[in-house]
């Protein structure tokens, strides 16, 4: 069986230990993933140590020119990493693809690193005194990522951070392990030098190494709330920077002037696409009125039953399977209880059979009506295609649900009433808002981020928020005295 290995100074390295890597279509192992461990850890710190000095000291634009070659490379070999994302993940190669595209966009953005670097200059602050901040990276920094984008949330993070000028070791996810480091390697004919990039790869023990490490400054995690939030204590505790983006209860509010076939076809690919597997996946529909709630469900039923579900390296598919057999099974476990807590279920993906891969972990769609607030199948985040209609009377008591539920990622309104939307965009407590948007994932020239318990930290991941995140400010005054002018003394604080 092949080994994925760790990479670290540029050579693959397999260790004694491993975990198993399964295609979740067929329900096989298929590879495994070397588990490193506490020297692997610090192997990989030593190199990107090493690395950092020189890196840091390499102009912008010069480091801004590995990232042009490595966009390049990543356009090339797209076939093959789409198909990696897809094997191991199980979502289809077409949504395999929008993934990678997303990823590039924030290499693309990693390229703009001279001018996003340059700084801010104030002239004669005081008399012949000129001030200036530049920001400076931070030494080996670290990003630990969830299963669910294998290759584009670790291009949320390496690409500027490696073009702030910094050293980076990213811990993929071990259940789809492959895209990462396939992505991660074209560094290296994109011309990075060794050790300014590593990979090691493992689970808890793994990054519990690399938030004790006293030489690790910052660290970037994308993944569940319990984990985030841990992780999140801990390493601000051993004094690091930390940013920890969360999980997800993604609402998203129907009123009643809705065009419903419009809302009822773009909540499909919101809710279904992935598998729900998606920390943005709209997992609540909230309806104003039980008239657009009766609509929108007549909307969505045929379309549930009509989804296409398979292996997602096929082509022409809506869906695949979800990623392990326990997940598939905490999913299945969260549908037992919404019908156990009275909620109605008027799509049941239960039973579904896919021909030739009976022992792949899929789900069919599903649909509850007349999920109320105080359900389990409300409150948690089941991550799976499931999708929960509330009834509200009103928008106010829509944004009040809203606002009251424990996560606050992303959310989205489907109106024809463009004061009900300003209102809804101004009170929603969300990070990230769509209007007839469902999946209002923000551009790499934006940052992303969730409120409330699904973002534990100050800044936001990618775009302008993570040159910040990967970089720190030294403020600098400056004064040449004339020749011709005596020093003077200065007692009172300068003003
Ligand atoms: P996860 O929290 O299980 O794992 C994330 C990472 O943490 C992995 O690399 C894993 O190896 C590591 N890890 C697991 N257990 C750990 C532990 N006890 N201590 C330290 N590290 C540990 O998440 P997942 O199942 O891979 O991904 C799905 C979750 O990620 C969902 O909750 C989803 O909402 C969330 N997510 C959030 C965003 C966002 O931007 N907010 C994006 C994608 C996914």
């Amino acid at each position: 069986m092949t080994r994925i290995p760790h990479w670290i100074d540029g050579e693959r390295l397999t260790g004694e230990r491993s975990l198993p890597v399964s295609n979740p279509a067929t329900g096989e192992t298929i590879r495994d993933v070397a588990d490193g461990d506490a020297a692997t850890v610090a192997r990989a710190i030593a190199a990107a140590e090493a690395a950092f000095p020189a890196w840091r000291d390499t102009p912008p634009a010069r480091r801004a020119q590995v990232m042009y070659r490595f966009k390049r490379l990543l356009e090339t070999h797209a076939d093959r990493l789409v198909h990696l994302v897809s094997e191991e993940h199980g979502k289809t190669l077409e949504d395999a693809r929008g993934e990678l595209r997303r990823g590039i966009e924030n290499v693309e953005y990693a390229c703009g690193v001279p001018e996003l670097l340059k700084g801010e200059y104030s002239h004669n602050v005081g008399p012949g005194i000129d001030a200036w901040s530049n920001f400076r990276p931070l030494g080996v920094v670290a990003g630990i990522t969830p299963f669910n984008f294998p290759a584009m949330v670790p291009l949320w993070m390496y690409p500027l951070a490696i073009a702030c000028g910094n050293a980076f070791i990213l811990k993929p996810s071990e259940k789809a392990p492959s895209a990462a480091l396939a992505v991660a390697e074209l560094l290296e004919e994109a011309g990075l030098p060794r050790g300014v990039m590593n990979v090691v790869q493992g689970g808890r023990e793994t990054v519990e190494a690399l938030l004790d490490a006293p030489s690790i400054k910052a660290v970037s995690f994308v993944g569940s709330t319990p984990i985030a939030e841990a992780l999140y204590a801990r390493g601000a505790a051993a004094g690091k920077r930390v940013q920890a983006l969360g999980g997800a209860k993604n609402h998203a509010v129907v009123l009643p002037d809705a065009d419903i076939d419009n809302a009822a076809g773009t909540l499909m690919g919101a809710a279904y696409g992935s598998a729900g597997e998606r920390c943005m996946a709209i997992s609540v529909a909230v309806c104003v009125g039980d008239d657009t709630a009766d609509r929108l469900v007549e909307a969505l039923k045929p379309r549930i039953d009509a989804l296409r579900i398979g292996p997602g390296t096929a082509p022409g598919l809506d869906m695949g399977p979800l990623v392990t057999a326990e997940h598939r099974d905490r999913v299945l476990g969260h549908i037992e209880d919404g019908l156990a807590e009275g909620a109605e279920l008027v799509a049941d993906g239960r039973s579904l059979r896919v021909p030739g891969h009976e022992d792949g972990f899929f789900v069919g769609g599903c649909l509850f009506d007349r999920v109320t607030p105080a359900m389990r199948l409300y409150r948690e985040e089941i991550f799976g295609p499931v999708l929960c209609v509330v009834r509200v009377a009103s928008l106010d008591e829509a944004i009040a649900l809203t606002n009251a539920h424990e996560y606050g990622n992303g959310t989205c309104l489907f109106t024809r009433d463009g004061e009900a939307a300003r209102r809804f965009a101004d009170a929603i407590e969300v990070g990230m808002v769509g209007i007839n948007v469902p999946l209002p994932v923000p551009v790499a020239h934006h940052s992303f981020g969730g409120w409330k318990r699904s973002l534990f930290g100050d800044l936001h991941a990618y775009g302008p928020d993570a040159v910040r995140f990967y970089t720190r400010r030294k403020a600098i005054s400056q004064r040449w005295p004339s020749r011709y002018e005596a020093g003077q003394a200065e007692f009172a604080f300068p003003s």
